[in-house]
């Protein structure tokens, strides 16, 4: 039974009218296959959003060297000759503090409501120490214990263990940590243990028709991820603090179908007007820098020409504010 990740899959872009829930373009059902879902979990940073572009094909989960860079469950879908898993990317889990750190948690656990299976995503530890489970980690491996999810461990970024055969002692220590059904070296990065994981994880899926149309990658809009592009462009300009701070809303959406082209107008919402000067930049040099790159990695997405016009407003302590970071997105 082939389950290999399906590279000759054409990338297809998403659309606003698709609909998530609508099951009645689904491929036929084929004796043998598998469909389901898997929560992706674990702290932040460990590569949970690289290893779902890397599983789905394309750059759905921005992806930044900082932690807490996911904010929302974003879905990607996986298909394969064994079937399709349904993948829900999720934030770090980590102690929480303010409302939209509290909503970014309460993100992450609420995924495990309702999944198949869950993949959760360590780090190899420091140098030689030990196997060592953070409090995060133990919060998971909790919930999925009172859910009964089964758990797949993926040992993340093993491009960076030059000593392989050091792997052994650690994946000793996460069997000796919990009952898991698979433990999978893997690099997202570079791609390398990926298939075999995905393998591992159709083995825990029940049989069925897919959940989503063949051409569905995400339930996601175009919208939302080009304004994850932008935001994803502020993680990796801002130093310190600042990403955090910011939120990105898409104003206008304008199709220019004799042009090919698409002209989005966007909001950057930052907490001070300290920061909006620092956005900004000097002459207005770091926001025309954002704009640039953000504007090449929508473009991509969309496969088409994207115009950005950026602006910054300030919402003051709009990250504190259960009213406010719903109204910029942050909501069910
Ligand atoms: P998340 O917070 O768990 O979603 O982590 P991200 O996917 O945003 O990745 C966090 C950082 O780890 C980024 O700088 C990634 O490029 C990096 N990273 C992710 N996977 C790997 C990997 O397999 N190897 C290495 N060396 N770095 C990785
Ligand atoms: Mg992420």
């Amino acid at each position: 039974m082939g389950s290999e990740i399906d590279e000759g899959t054409e990338p297809v872009p998403t659309t606003d009218e698709r609909s998530a829930a609508d099951r009645s373009n689904a491929a036929e059902t084929v004796a043998g296959m598998v469909a389901g879902t898997v929560a992706i979990l674990g702290r932040p940073n460990v590569g949970k959003s690289t290893l779902l572009n890397q599983i789905v094909g394309q750059k759905l989960a921005i992806v930044s060297p900082k932690p807490q860079t996911t904010r929302n469950r974003i879905v990607g879908v996986w298909n394969g000759p064994a079937g399709q898993i349904v993948f829900v990317d999720t934030p770090g889990v980590h102690s929480a503090r303010g409302a939209l750190n509290r909503f970014m948690v309460d993100e992450a656990l609420g995924a495990i409501e309702g999944v198949d299976a869950a993949l959760l995503v360590v780090e190899p530890p420091q140098s030689s120490a030990a196997v060592k489970i953070a409090s995060a980690e133990r919060q998971i491996l909790d919930a999925l214990r009172t859910a009964g999810t089964p758990v797949v461990l993926a040992i993340n970024k093993v491009d960076t263990v030059k000593d392989k055969p050091s792997l052994f002692p650690i994946l000793k220590g996460w069997e000796e940590i919990s009952n898991f059904s698979a433990l999978v070296p893997v690099s997202a990065r570079k791609g390398s243990g990926v298939a075999g994981l995905v393998k591992e994880l159709c083995k825990l899926l029940p049989p069925g028709p897919p959940l989503y149309a063949a051409d569905m990658l995400t339930d996601r809009t175009e919208r939302f991820l080009a304004a994850e592009l932008i935001r994803e462009q502020l993680f990796l300009s801002l130093r310190q603090e600042l990403p955090y701070a910011t939120a990105v809303v898409i104003d206008n959406w304008e199709e220019r179908p004799d042009k090919n082209d698409v002209v989005i107008d966007a909001s950057i919402v930052v907490e001070r007007d300290s920061q909006k000067s620092i956005v900004l930049g000097k002459g207005g040099t770091m926001i025309k820098d954002i704009g640039t790159r953000a504007r090449a990695e929508v473009s991509t997405l969309l496969d088409r020409p994207a115009h950005l016009r950026l602006f910054v407003k300030v919402a003051p302590e709009w990250t504190s504010s259960p009213q406010s970071i719903a109204r910029l997105g942050y909501d069910r």
